[in-house]
């Protein structure tokens, strides 16, 4: 545990996807934590459903080096940059290039786009981002470890992981072996001994990238989907380690497989310790999809409204739940936001308040967490508010800079308005209502919001 802390922290507890039971988080090793999370695949602007599991394990990644000490947590979040739709985009945006070459222009510019938008997020970097044609060496080794063990087999230039070795697969989705037949057999090869083998290492069709095969298949060839996770969190975590996060839809096939070969691989009862999944997230009550026109990226968002908004609108739903992401939400975020930053006053020593770090110690309940902040904003919690908030990642910068964007331009001189202001001054003290509430009406449709403060005095903003 930290050292340095002089507050006492709160036990840490997580809902582990393995055992779905709420859990007390032990790590295998206090002094070194480690959490893997599966990361976008980066072939075009990272839509704001991809966002949900970086803000989340990003908070978690916060909270794990409160806990235990920044230096003590290493956090790995993958870029997947082997896959079709990278092929497919650089194939047509780049005609005239070598394919690798295309890939890597893709890959490079998208990543660089997916990094820009975390930074607007307020999402720390990873303690490293492996890249999975980076592992292909470890991929290959996990391959040939799999083959020799009998787990894994060649057939027609693949190499498949043999299901039935590991008698007790499915134990992470827990779904009925008739439901993952089911989900097998849509594209049962001929070459697969059992419908639910699925591949590791397939050979590369001509114009495709390819690398040397292991298990001595003489053809190029390039890996399955699954492999990458396990060669990856293997390389940079060990071979068993505490967290591995992802979005929900990543249960199954992803991550039951990645258990699958990496138990196998090592003959470990365990790859990580927990497993997290966030919910899902769909736009204005419908799922988002490209086809339905209510696909929203990260970038387009930003347009629109600061980072910290969107943090915000993220987290205010549990993890665990699915998000409705709607604009009237985002309204409701921007204004919390504003509150908080009018409210918080700064600290020497900023550090989190004690209430918001119990709620998010209960499996991350950031709702809970918010509710602490209103309290923190009412009561004699304003320098803590601001330890809180910059805690959570949330700069006041972006806000500030995103409110004065928002102040219209004046149709009106200043001294005009304080004209008016000293007319509805005499309105007043003549007892003439009407005349005061016009006047204040008409300066508010010249963008001027008037404030009557409590000394008797009349002050003037430009309305937002
Ligand atoms: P992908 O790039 O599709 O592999 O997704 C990267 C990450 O985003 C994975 O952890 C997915 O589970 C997650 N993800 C994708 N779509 C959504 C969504 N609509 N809501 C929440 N998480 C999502
Ligand atoms: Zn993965």
């Amino acid at each position: 545990m930290s050292g340095t802390n002089a507050q006492a922290l709160p036990e840490l507890k997580l809902y582990n996807t393995l055992t779905r039971t709420k859990e007390v988080f032990t790590p295998l090793d206090p002094a070194h934590v480690r959490m893997y999370v599966c990361g976008p695949t980066v072939y075009d602007f990272a839509h704001i459903g991809n966002a949900r599991p970086v803000i989340v394990f990003d908070l978690l990644y916060r909270l794990l080096r409160h806990l235990y000490g920044a230096n003590h947590v290493k956090y790995v979040r993958n870029i997947t940059d082997v896959d079709d739709k990278i092929n497919a985009r650089a194939a047509a945006e780049h005609p005239g290039l070598d394919l690798n070459e295309a890939i890597a222009k893709v890959t490079f510019t998208t990543e660089a786009q997916f990094h820009d938008d975390l930074e607007a997020l307020g999402v720390l970097h990873p303690d490293v981002e492996p890249r999975a044609t980076e592992h292909i060496a470890e991929m290959r080794q996990l391959i040939e470890k799999l083959v020799a063990s009998g787990h894994a087999y060649v057939a027609e230039d693949h190499v498949l992981f043999s299901v039935p070795s590991m008698p007790d697969y499915g134990k992470l989705s827990n779904r009925p072996l008739d439901d993952m037949l089911a989900g097998a057999r849509v594209d049962v090869a001929p070459y697969k001994k059992d419908a639910m083998d699925f591949v590791l290492w397939k050979p590369s069709k001509p114009g495709e990238p390819g690398w040397p095969s292991p298990a001595g298949i003489a053809v190029p060839g390039r890996p399955g989907w699954h492999i990458e996770c396990s060669a990856m969190s293997w390389k940079h975590l060990g071979e068993t380690f505490d967290i591995h996060g992802g979005g929900i839809d990543l249960v199954f096939p992803h991550h039951e497989n990645e258990v699958a070969q990496s138990r196998c691989a090592f003959h470990s009862g365990l790859m990580a310790k927990v497993w997290m999944h966030n919910g899902f997230l769909q736009v204005e009550g419908e799922k988002m999809s490209k086809s339905l026109g209510n696909f929203i990226t990260i970038r387009q968002l930003l347009a629109d409204w600061p980072g910290p908004v969107l943090r915000l609108n993220m987290l205010k739903t549990h993890y665990r739940q699915p998000i409705d992401w709607t604009v009237k939400g985002l309204e409701e975020s921007a204004k919390t936001l504003e509150q908080w930053f009018d409210a918080a006053a700064p600290d020497a020593y900023p550090r989190p308040a004690p209430s918001v770090l119990e709620a998010l110690a209960d499996d991350l309940n950031t709702p809970k967490a918010i509710a602490e902040m209103h309290a923190l904003r009412d009561h004699a919690g304003k320098k803590a508010l601001a330890g809180t908030l910059a805690f959570l990642g949330f700069e006041p910068g972006p806000m500030e800079a995103w409110a004065a964007a928002r102040v219209p331009v004046l149709t009106i001189a200043a001294e005009e308005v304080e004209a008016r202001i000293h007319e509805r001054i005499e309105a007043r003290r003549n007892r003439d209502w009407a005349a005061s509430d016009r006047i204040r009406d008409e300066l508010l449709a010249l963008g001027v919001a008037l404030k009557d403060n409590k000394d008797g005095t009349t002050s003037w903003e430009p309305k937002r």
